[in-house]
């Protein structure tokens, strides 16, 4: 860690939760589940004896990482004790304790070191990327998810990625049959050559069915083929890498540095998704990538249904990953929320992400939003 927030004596003296219903602006289909209407975050505030205020934000998915009901428990009851009255010098052992004090609610932890480091960088007038290490990269290609049922509504926002210079799609598959996944594949790749497409199953096939289907996605070279089977599924995974020529990345099946020991030992995959979220937060994902480059593998910046809010940790945790070479898919502030919850646009130009140097997270929570889309509050 940096050396000036292990001489901040300054100390966090409130905390807050609010569980947020945020509108988005279609249905999308994944291998294992639909969202529609809205996403769920958790948003965390802390707030510091000179009354400056950091934000973190808890994006969970119930058949993915866990619940919004699930990870404001996390906040409000089980971590808070750890938390309220620290100096923000005893960051490492916070984070510590906060792993022992409640199991999984990765989210949770996700948001409390965001909002510890956005206001602690505050107070010490540093982008939190520079907290957590040298920064390697300045801009990160961005990557967009395609996962609407109505394929025709996925072309219109792919001719709106094209005029905004984006220069990957993730065509989310196995939500429907392999004959549309084909079919949406080969349509991309005729129809918008400026786009290099991924393909994620998100678990979504048996695997009979990714034994027969994925050799066969995998002729139509999408850049990489993201987790086809269940997350336990590491046999089948293994299999599927030697009936593939394009990369072969896990997501599902690799939450944090545990899963990463023996995702590495049983050599399922060529890459890895890294999310915060997973991992319980930046640090930890760090960890994954650095056990990545490792073993030789690059990853990828993957993220869950999020706000602006939570792409920004994801940002600056990349910033300092080198590892970490395949993009990020933080895409929804822009493209899928009705609308955010940052003051201003999340920052993409000519389809990268730019990584901000503005103190703490680098950009301002618009409170307001806060009002407007609770649906509980601590
Ligand atoms: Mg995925």
């Amino acid at each position: 860690m940096n050396s000036a927030l292990l001489d901040l004596d300054e100390k966090i003296i409130a905390l807050d939760v609010w569980h947020l219903a945020v509108p988005v602006v279609s249905r999308r289909d994944h291998g294992i589940g639909t969202v529609a209407d809205s996403i769920e975050v958790v948003i965390l505030r802390l707030t510091s004896e000179s009354g400056k205020v950091g934000y973190g934000e808890a994006s969970p998915w119930s058949v993915f990482t866990g619940t919004p009901e699930g990870n404001f428990a996390a906040l409000d009851r089980y971590l808070r004790p750890n938390v309220v009255g620290k100096k923000l010098s005893e960051f490492e052992d916070t984070m510590a304790l906060a792993q022992r004090a409640v199991v999984h609610a990765t989210e949770a932890k996700a948001a409390l070191e965001a909002a510890w480091l956005d206001l602690a960088g505050k107070i010490l007038s540093r982008p939190v990327w520079q907290l957590l290490g040298e920064k390697c990269r300045s801009t990160i290609p961005l990557s967009c998810s395609l996962a609407n049922p109505d394929f025709e509504q996925d072309i219109a926002l792919a001719e709106r990625l094209v005029d905004d210079e984006v220069g990957y799609i993730k065509l989310k598959t196995g939500f429907k049959d392999h004959a549309f996944d084909m079919m949406r594949l080969e349509h991309m790749k005729t129809h918008f050559p400026s786009l290099t497409p991924r393909i994620d199953y998100n678990q979504g096939l048996s695997v009979d069915d990714a034994l027969k289907y994925v050799p066969e996605i995998d002729r139509l070279d999408p850049s990489f083929i993201e987790q086809p089977v269940a997350y336990h599924e590491y046999e089948a995974m293994t299999e599927l890498r030697k009936l593939t020529k394009n990369p072969l990345v896990a997501d599902e099946s690799i939450f944090g540095p545990e899963d990463m020991k023996w995702a590495l030992a049983e050599n399922i995959s060529d890459g890895v998704s890294i999310k915060i979220m997973k991992s319980g937060g930046m640090k930890r994902g760090m960890q994954v990538a650095e056990m990545a480059a490792g073993a030789g593998l690059p990853a990828y910046g993957g993220d869950m249904f999020e706000t602006g809010l939570a792409h920004l940790a994801g940002v600056h945790m990349i910033a300092v990953a080198p590892n970490i070479t395949l993009g990020c898919e933080f895409y929804q502030a822009t493209y899928y929320l009705e609308e955010d919850l940052l003051v201003d646009p999340f920052p993409i130009e000519n389809g990268e992400v730019i990584v901000p140097d503005a103190p703490g997270l680098g950009m301002e929570l618009d409170e307001k939003k806060l009002e407007k889309y609770c649906v509980k509050a601590s």
